[in-house]
This record gives structure tokens, sequence and C-alpha cells, in this order.
């Protein structure tokens, strides 16, 4: 039954009512129907409602999920692409400084504690002669040449935590090469729990720096010692020259008063003692200029063999017969150009000493030799320079010298011997003659076997040799010709008046140029010769010779002079072709020049 309480079959008894209840009935289904379609519908409707609202949702999630995704994709693939980068540019950064350190001129190793090495750069491997195949596994302990070994470990053993990086320089020799310096730099590594891990080594050749230094410190002794014999010399010059003067005034004067004595007067024999002890007292002067360098000197070109052979007879004397004295002269030797009595002094001091190394019973040698230096013997020798040398060489074998002495005696007054035995002079005056000549002394001595000299004299070019010294010729007077004579120094003008009188000259005496071109401008008579100082104060000798060859140009002169100093020192020497008369001079001396330059 569709309705509750209501009977069908009762219903249906009558028809009318049975019609009623039917209508009723459809009616109610229908409207059951009808209200369960709408219900149904509604509910439809608002179920699709929803879904379409949520699938909606679902489409928005999905989207915004989707460029979510999208979004964290693009930034993994930036990352991705920003790490390759990075290891590309490590790879190519890797390269690049594994290109700088095998390429570095620097010898770089790396190597574990044992010793084992675990790399090597090309110049590791080219100073050693290996290849890095080689290298790489052996141990560096044993690889190293030499000593070298022992020297890494001991330096790698001082390397601690607070002291990673030392340096150490020390000489190592490269496989079949020569010795070399090198400055090694090495450093220690440990890992995160303090152990060590590894050592490298970096090591630089600074053999070239070395050898720099050391030439540099020798170069640097040898203008030490120039500057100190070049400020004793100017002292010793400066003292040398006023002593001259007095010596030329005592020997002078002594000269003078023995010649108005007879030798058998009781004061012959005492002045001649003060002659003799003026003349000694001279020598030293004359050995002190002539290591101040400020020596008077008139060069000629001649032949060093005469030179020697011109003394060897002196020489023979001074050395007396216990000492066997050779000769070996070189042949065809070429010419020099020097003051043949410097060559004489140069041979006088050598041998002298010579003589006094030798304790009883010797040998000395005095040889000439030629010699041609090159750049590369002057590269290796510094002082030295190139060109061609005539060398005279003078050996002993006496005591020799040792280190000590050797490097000290070129130094004026240094001397081994006894107070009265030696000045200290002889080799400084040597080596002061050498130098004025641009010429080299060089040693070779060793205790107890010898001695050897060697001095470079400068092969003269245009081969003229001089006309030899003059034979000394008996005193030659005058026959009144007027002299004027210029002397700033007061005793020595009065002095060479009075020789110049007593041999029959006329004289005119000036104390400084101005007052000799006074003197000058009112002679009307004419002067025959002029004899002047070279250094005086106002202007020097040749300039007051200039000046009075204007008035008259026939007009002769000397020069004399204890030394040269400015104007000489400039030229170096004077010109063979003017006369010059060293001081102090004796009455011979002046006799001879005067009468020579007058003709
Ligand atoms: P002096 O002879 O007055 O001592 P030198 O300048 O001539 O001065 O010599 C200096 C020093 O050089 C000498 O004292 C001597 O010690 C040393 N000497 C020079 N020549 C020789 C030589 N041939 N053999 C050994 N020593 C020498
Ligand atoms: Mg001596």
């Amino acid at each position: 039954s569709y309705l509750p309480g209501v009977d069908i079959r009762q219903v249906t008894k009558t028809p009318m009512l049975k019609a009623g209840l039917a209508a009723v009935v459809i009616f109610l289904i229908m409207t059951f129907l009808a209200f369960r379609f709408a219900l149904v519908d509604m509910y439809r409707r608002r179920s699709e409602t929803r879904l379409l609202r949520s699938k909606e949702s679902l489409e928005q999630t999905v989207l915004e999920r989707t460029s979510e995704l999208r979004a964290t994709n693009e930034a993994l693939r930036a990352q991705i692409e920003e790490r390759m980068k990075a290891e590309s540019a490590l790879k190519e950064s890797e390269k690049r400084y594994r290109a700088v350190v095998e390429d570095m001129p620097v010898l770089i190793c790396r190597f574990l504690p044992d010793g084992e090495i675990t790399f090597v750069n090309k110049a590791y491997c080219e100073y050693f002669n290996k290849t890095s195949e080689e290298l790489i596994g052996s141990s560096i302990f044993s690889q190293m040449p030499e000593d070298g070994g022992e020297i890494v470990k001991h330096n790698i053993a001082s390397l601690t935590k607070e002291n990673p990086i030392q340096s150490h320089e020390f000489q190592i020799y490269g496989a079949g090469r020569e010795v070399r310096w090198m400055s090694w730099t090495d450093r220690i590594f440990f890992d995160e729990n303090g152990q060590v891990t590894t050592y490298q080594s970096i090591g630089n050749d600074i053999t070239r720096r070395k050898q720099v230094e050391m030439e540099r410190e020798k170069l640097q002794s040898q203008l030490l010692r120039a500057q100190k014999m070049e400020s004793v010399g100017r002292l010793a010059g400066g003292v040398a020259h006023d002593y001259n003067n007095m010596l030329g005034v005592i020997s002078g004067y002594a000269e003078l008063a023995l010649d108005k004595l007879g030798p058998e007067d009781p004061l012959h024999a005492d002045l001649t003692e003060i002659h003799t002890a003026a003349q000694r007292s001279a020598n030293i002067t004359r050995q002190l200029l002539a290591f101040a360098r400020q020596q008077a000197i008139v060069p000629e070109v001649l032949d060093l063999n005469e030179a020697v052979e011109g003394v060897l007879k002196l020489l023979r004397h001074l050395l007396g017969e216990d000492i066997e004295l050779s000769w070996l002269p070189a042949k065809g030797l070429w010419p020099v150009k020097m003051d043949p009595s410097q060559v004489d002094q140069i041979l006088a001091n050598l041998c002298v000493n010579a003589r006094d190394a030798i304790a009883d019973v010797g040998r000395i040698s005095i040889e000439t030799t030629m010699t041609t230096l090159d750049e590369t013997y002057c590269r290796d020798h510094p002082g030295f320079e190139s060109g061609d040398y005539v060398v005279l060489v003078v050996s002993d074998n006496g005591m020799g010298m040792d280190k000590e002495i050797l490097s000290n005696i070129f130094e004026p007054f240094f001397t081994t011997k006894g107070v009265g035995k030696g000045t200290g002079l002889g080799l400084a005056t040597v080596y002061g003659i050498v130098k004025q000549n641009g010429g080299f002394v060089n040693v070779y001595s060793e205790p107890g076997k010898g001695t050897t000299f060697r001095i470079y004299l400068s092969r003269h070019t245009s081969a003229i040799v001089g006309e030899t010294r003059a034979a000394p010729e008996s005193i030659s007077k005058g026959t009144g010709q007027v002299v004027l004579v210029v002397e700033d120094e007061l005793s020595l003008l009065k002095l060479t008046d009075k020789i110049l009188r007593d041999l029959g000259y006329n004289v005119l005496l000036a104390e400084s140029p101005s007052r000799a071109l006074q003197l000058a401008a009112a002679q009307t008579g004419g002067i025959d010769l002029l004899l002047t100082d070279v250094i005086m104060p106002e202007m020097n000798g040749a300039e007051l010779t200039a000046k009075l060859q204007t008035m008259f140009p026939k007009l002769k002169c000397i020069f004399m002079s204890g030394y040269t100093a400015d104007v000489i020192a400039h030229h170096g020497i004077l010109d063979r072709s003017v006369s010059f008369i060293q001081k102090p001079y004796s009455r011979m001396d002046l006799a001879s020049k005067v009468r020579a330059v007058m003709g």
C-alpha cells in the first residue's frame, strides 16, 4: 500500500470513490514524483555546482603547483649551470696555475714526509737532467747530488706549525754541471689532525747574483784601497814637496861650500857627510813623490830589455855574491813608453825586497815577456784592462808571504821589517809608478816557496825607440847670458842664484810670476833663459812662459819641479820637448841642463 491508513480494497468498492481515490492517489504519486524529481534535480544541480567548483579549485591548484614546479625547475637548472660553469672555471684555473708552476723558472718539488717525490715542475727536471717519471716516486733525499739530501733533511727538520716556511741558501752541483748557488724556500703542510702531509721546496738559482755580489765586494775593497792610497799619497806628496825644496837647499849649499874648500880642509869631510845625507833623504822624498804619483816624469819610448840591462850591474852589486841573479830577456820585445828612471826604481825596489826575503843563499830572476789580455781574462780579473802588454817579471825563492801580508804589501808604510830596516814605501812606490803608466801589478807568493811580481806595462804602438840618456859631462860654465829665475821658495831662489852666478851667468831673481813679468818689462838687454818653478800661486810655469815669450820670442825655458800637481797632473806628465829639471838638483845637474838648453 502506497498510502498509510487507507485500504485500497475498501476504496474501490465505490466507483466514484474509487475514481476519486485513484485520482488522489495518482495526484499524490504525481506530486511525490514531481517533488522527488525536483529534489533530485536540485541535488544534482547543487552537486554539479560543487563539482564544478572543486574542479575549478583543483585546476587552480594544479596550475599553481605546475608553476611552482616550473620555477623550482628553473632554479635547479640555473644552479646546475652555475655549478658546471664553476667546475669548468676551476678546471681552467687549475690548468692555468699548473702551467704557471710548470713554466716557472724556479725549481718546484713536493714530497711526502718519507721523502717520496709527488710533484716536480719542468725547471726541476731540467735542472737535474731527469724526466718527471724518473723523479716522481723516487726519494728526494737520494735524488739530490752530493750531500744535498742531508741538507734537505736538516732544513725541513726545522719547519713547524708556527714556523711553516723557511729559506736557506746553499751550493749544489747540478748533474754534471758546475757549482751553482741555490736559494731554497721550504714549506710544510699539515692535515686537520695536525699530521704532516707534504713538504714543498722551491729553489732559485742565485749563482749569477752571488757572482755579482762577490765581484762587487772585490771592487769595493779595491776602491777602498785606491782611495786610501790616494789620500796617503796626497799627504805624502805634500810633505815631500816641501822637504824636497829644503833638501835642495841643504845639498846645494853643501856643494857650494865644498867647492870653496880643498879636500885637505878639516871641514871637507863633514860637508861631504852633510851632502851625502841630504842626497839620501832626497831619494826618500823622490820615492814618496813617485808613490804619490806626483813625480814629474819624462817618458820615452824604450826597449825594456835595454833599460833592465842598464841597471843589471848595479843590481848585482846591490844583491851581493850569495844571490844568483839570472836575466831572461824576451826576443823581439815590444817597446813601452815610460821614464827609464822609473824602470830603475821598480827593479831596485823589487830586487831589494827579494834580497831581504832570502835568508842567505838564493836565486832571483828577472825576466821580460809579452802577453795579450783579452776581454774574458779581464772579466775574470777585475782591475785589468784588455790589450797588449810587456811584462817585467821578478821572482825569488825566498821566504814568500802569507795571505795576510799579501793583502797589505802595497800599503804605504806597511813593512814586516824591523825598525830602521824597512820603510814600507818600496812596493807602494812600485804601485804608484805602474799606475802612473797605466799598468798593473800582479803578485804570486806562497810562504816558504818564494814570490813572483809581474809588472804589466802597456805596449807602445808607434815604434820609434827614443835616444838613450846622455852621459854625464864635465861641468859647463856660462858666458854672461841672462837667466831669469822664478821660484816662490826663497831659500831655493837664493841658492839657485848663487849656483848660476858661480857658473858665470847673469841672474834675475823673481819670487813670483808677477815680479818676473815686471823684471822682464824693465829688461832692455833681453833674456836668454827662463828657469821657472811649475806650480806657483798666481799662474803656473807654462802660463808665465807663454806670457814672457810674447815679449821675447826666442826665450828658452826650463821647468823645475819636485812634483806634478794640477797642471801637469792633468796631462799626467810633461812633454818630452819641454826641458825639465827635477828638484832637488845638484850644481852639476843644473849646469848641464842650462848649458844643453842654451845650446
Ligand atoms: P819594505 O821593504 O820597506 O818593508 P815594501 O813596500 O818594499 O817595504 O815591502 C812591504 C812588505 O812586503 C815587506 O816588508 C815584506 O814583508 C813584503 N815583501 C815584499 N816583497 C817581498 C818578497 N819578494 N818576498 C817576501 N816578502 C816580500
Ligand atoms: Mg822594500
